[in-house]
């Protein structure tokens, strides 16, 4: 399986870290070696010293497909869930600067803890689901999908004129504002809709 992350999806994210809102999809990968799983901890890698957390909600593929047209992409996901979209915004911020490639900064070890999934059809409107992110306790991040620039179907229908997505591959959808800083000894706490669907430590 594959994850796939959109970029820039929110106004006000693209506006606090100075990037132009995008007039495409802007689409990235991390390897499935950086799945974090559920209550598993994150260990704050030597390389990086400005780990940020940036909060998404996910979309799990359920059915192979290539140019899925916008109006039948929802057939091709079945379950939504929430994940962390780990940055090492320092070494981002160096390739920004020579136009050079982000993986490094984004599909590290264990750069993707992912929550449980809930089935789509628990929605009655994909178009305003909540989510958040606590930290210690603390509120640091709130989204709703109603403010995503590109939405769920326009994100699959896009990346799936690229590259064919397959059973069980993941998307996450981009993160709302207020990313920050991780650090050693937080406690992470993601929600949709008000229900825990991800928990775990940074070591
Ligand atoms: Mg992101």
């Amino acid at each position: 399986m594959k994850i796939i992350c959109i970029g820039r999806n929110y106004i006000e994210h693209a506006r606090e870290l100075n990037n132009p809102v995008p007039e495409k999809p802007v689409f990235f990968m991390k390897p499935d070696t950086a799945i974090l799983q559920k209550h598993n901890p994150f260990f704050y890698p030597e390389f990086s010293k400005d780990i940020h957390y940036e909060t998404e909600l996910v979309l799990k593929i359920c059915r192979n497909g290539r140019h899925i047209p916008e109006k039948f992409a929802h057939k091709y996901y079945d379950k939504i869930g929430i994940g962390i979209d780990f940055t090492a915004r320092d070494l981002q911020a160096e390739c920004k600067k020579k136009g050079l490639p982000w993986e490094i900064a984004k599909a590290f070890d264990q750069s993707a803890p992912l929550g449980d999934f809930l089935p789509k059809n628990n929605f009655p409107d994909l178009k305003n689901i909540n989510f958040s992110l606590k930290i210690n306790g603390d509120t640091r991040q709130e989204g709703n999908s109603k403010d995503m620039i590109f939405n769920f179907d326009q994100v699959v229908s896009y990346i799936s004129q690229f590259i064919t997505l397959k059973i069980g591959d993941i998307i996450f959808t981009g993160t709302p504002e207020g990313v920050g800083p991780a650090a050693i000894n937080d406690h992470f706490e993601a929600f949709i809709e008000g229900e825990k669907l991800l928990d775990f430590n940074v070591k």
